[in-house]
């Protein structure tokens, strides 16, 4: 017995994929981003902080790439996601976290895959990146 595959979740992996890559490219803020987070169902955002963990994964963060993220996340240094994403290796058990620190969460990993991201953009990507996720349409700019 199989449902068409309406809803598989995949529409919304592409809509956190776009999201959160918007937010590392500076094309979204980081408030807008928590506002469409924050009107997620408790599983949905469990999901994208399961996602979001996998691209901090991939851009392999450093310690140092934590502590500049936190900085820009508004998140309180001492609060369990930004300990977590700090240590060395990072602990990356956020979707475990209780749903009240969801949202910080979010805020802590998304702010610290930007700033990995950016560095990836510049290096490794640069000029040779064929990622569809760090070619965004930019959709507020014109040529
Ligand atoms: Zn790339």
């Amino acid at each position: 017995m199989t449902e068409p595959s309406r809803d598989d979740g995949r529409p919304f992996r592409r809509e956190g994929e776009r999201i959160v890559n918007e937010i590392a490219q500076g094309l979204r803020s980081l408030e807008d981003g928590v506002a469409w987070f924050s009107g997620l169902v408790p599983a949905r955002r469990q999901a994208v902080l399961l996602q979001v963990t996998g691209y901090a994964m991939q851009a392999h963060i450093t310690a140092a790439d934590g502590r500049a993220g936190v900085a820009r996340s508004g998140v309180k240094p001492t609060a369990n996601p930004s300990v977590m994403i700090c240590m060395d290796p990072p602990r990356y058990g956020f979707a475990g976290l209780p749903s009240a620190e969801h949202v910080t969460a979010f805020r802590v990993l998304v702010a610290v895959f930007a700033v990995a991201d950016a560095r990836r953009r510049e290096t490794y990507c640069k000029g040779v990146c064929g990622h569809a996720w760090h070619n965004l349409p930019a959709e507020t700019e014109q040529p």
